[in-house]
């Protein structure tokens, strides 16, 4: 039995048998060959393709049968491209020519192909380099007969367990096999934390050397409210944490009844709680927990499947869906966030030194107008389903607002000019996630419809710690001083300008932090489903003056740390 400490990601207990699952790139061997083996060789490229092609009929059938028509669309791609005979022809040509074996040989032709679509100006174009990529992943998996563990291996309930999923493999786990989560990086608020919160998977992230010490098929042990996981646990431990996991069940059925009661102070202030999510099919749950908004809408998860981009119509869908759903109630749509650790192979910048700092989220969209202006043609198409509200992430300079807000209006000319109905009053606000946009925040007020701050990021650039590296974690704190004045910079400059503030970043949902954000002014909390019923208790205990003044005392002390024990102290005497 070893136990290793984590990051407490999503909370929750659960047991079971681990799925080891590594990414990890194919090492392609490099020889030469004798003319007499060319036919040889051919014959076992032949094979890899048949074997490829057998796996993705039997993928394009199960999808056939689920009805997802959009990954029927790309395999049905994936099946020409193996079937093409220009690409067995030019592996032959090459083959005879350069008399190296076919491995290396597929494996530069693939290269050649996905290079030459990736460099293209259509982004259309450069998307199908991912296909290329992927068919031929598959088919060289075949040939050097490497056994990888894929995600569509899963069948049973398992532990995931692995060095780090991308968001794009974090959407798609289905939460019916992966009961539990523990991986070796990634933070509390990291984008593979923030999903498996969204889907109540139990997670412990940031163990180190953890794929070194699991096998799939070890018995595992996730313990999400402690940040701890246990490998192969004895009886006696089992029988321990089944006493926790039953009390921890008792707690959260508890808690439920606050879900339906509104989120007002003792003294009669309603506040807005709100929830936050990655794809349509959350809202459902997201008003079990009582929610009475949508804060957040992650809108780049719908851009982060496999594949090409979501059309305008398939946009129009979601964003639609989402907006009847919450029948009237506000929803915060954010626009595209890619870039960061949020990256599309052929549509994101790869070689950046530092993505956080880079190309991404706003700066992406204003030079990519075409997939921005979609977004927005989409956005605005699908206002007339309910009370939609538009912000744009990661904004820095008011140059950047104002440049975003004339897109918006382009839009709308178009949309007015093509008898095309929309919403004429939806509200457009700015994140504030960026130091200098805290910093500066009563510039961007004047002319912004609203504030959502993202404190995922405010932390991470303020602190300068990255918000998914498991060992610079123990700097990342929500109540750093400088933080904590960045928050209160921001709300004050909100109110003095007449707009208001929500807060959508995980510190929206913590606890710890609801007294302390009621009482410098926040307006709305914006947050994971499960958080909700928590917060609106905490904030139905207390009065807006006693918020107030337990604000201005942590606002005079100098310590994260100290703020952080205070802050458990108080909670613990409260409740
Ligand atoms: C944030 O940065 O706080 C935020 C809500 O955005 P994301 O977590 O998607 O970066
Ligand atoms: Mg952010």
């Amino acid at each position: 039995m070893v136990e290793i400490q984590g990051i407490s990601a999503s909370p929750g207990i659960i047991w079971g048998k681990a799925f080891v699952y590594i990414e990890d790139a194919l090492k392609i061997p490099q020889y030469d060959i004798g003319p007499a083996w060319v036919v040889n060789e051919l014959k076992r490229l032949q094979e890899a393709i048949d074997k490829a092609v057998a796996e993705v009929k039997s993928l394009l059938e199960e999808s056939r049968t689920k009805g997802f028509s959009q990954s029927t669309e790309i395999l049905d791609s994936h099946l020409m491209m193996l079937c093409d005979p220009q690409f067995l022809g030019e592996v032959e040509e090459r083959l005879r020519a350069e008399l190296q074996n076919v491995d290396w040989i597929a494996y530069q032709v693939f290269r050649t192909y996905a290079e030459r679509l990736a460099a293209m100006d259509d982004p259309v174009f450069r998307e199908r380099a991912t296909d290329i990529r992927d068919v031929g992943h598959r088919v060289l998996g075949h040939l050097v007969h490497r056994h990888k563990a894929s995600l569509t291996d899963i069948s049973g309930r398992v532990i995931l367990v692995g060095r780090d999923l991308m968001p794009s493999e974090a959407v798609a786990l289905n939460p019916a096999m992966v009961c539990g989560l523990a991986m070796e990086a990634g933070g509390r608020t990291s984008h593979t934390a923030i999903l498996a919160r969204s889907m109540e998977i139990p997670a412990v992230l940031g163990l180190k050397d953890l794929t070194k010490l699991v096998q799939s098929g070890d018995e595992v042990l996730v313990d999400g409210n402690q940040g701890v996981v246990i490998v192969n646990p004895d009886e006696a431990t089992l029988r321990r944490y089944e006493k926790s996991r039953r009390l921890w069940v008792r707690r959260e059925e508890d808690l439920h009844r606050f879900a339906a009661l509104p989120a007002e102070t003792a003294d009669g202030k309603l506040v807005s709680v709100f929830g936050n999510i990655e794809v349509p099919e959350e809202v459902a749950a997201l008003k079990l927990y009582g929610a009475e908004g949508i804060g957040l809408y992650r809108s780049e998860f719908l851009f982060l499947q496999p594949g090409r981009l979501p059309s305008e119509e398939v946009q129009v869908k979601a964003y639609a869906q989402v907006l009847e759903a919450m029948e009237g109630r506000d929803v915060t749509i954010r626009t595209l966030d890619l870039g960061g650790d949020k990256m599309i192979p052929d549509l994101s910048d790869t070689s950046e030194k530092n993505p956080l700092l880079g190309w991404r989220a706003i700066r992406f969209c204003l030079s990519e107008r075409q997939i921005f202006k979609t977004q927005l043609r989409a956005l605005y198409r699908a206002s007339v389903h309910g009370r939609l509200k538009i912000m744009f992430p990661l904004i820095t300079t008011i140059e950047e607002y104002y440049a975003a807000l004339d897109i918006c209006g382009e839009v709308k000319d178009e949309l007015r000019e093509g008898r095309i109905a929309f919403d004429g009053d939806v509200s457009v606000g700015c994140m504030i996630e960026i130091p200098a946009a805290a910093a500066a925040s009563d510039i961007l007020a004047k002319d912004a419809g609203f504030f959502s701050i993202g404190t995922n990021d405010l932390i991470q650039y303020a602190l300068g710690v990255d918000r998914g590296n498991q060992r610079v974690a123990y700097l990342y704190d929500s109540f750093h001083p400088a933080v904590l004045r960045f928050v209160r910079n921001t709300i004050v400059n909100a109110h003095a300008a007449g707009i208001r503030v929500c807060m959508c970043g995980e510190m929206a949902g913590d606890p710890l932090a609801t007294i302390l954000l009621l009482g410098l002014g926040l307006d709305e909390f914006s947050m994971n489903g499960s958080s909700i019923p928590e917060v609106k208790k905490i904030i139905r205990s207390v009065s807006v003056p006693e918020a107030v003044g337990f604000a201005d005392e942590v606002m005079r002390m100098a310590s994260g740390r100290d703020i952080c024990a205070f802050l458990k102290r108080h909670m613990e005497e409260r409740f």
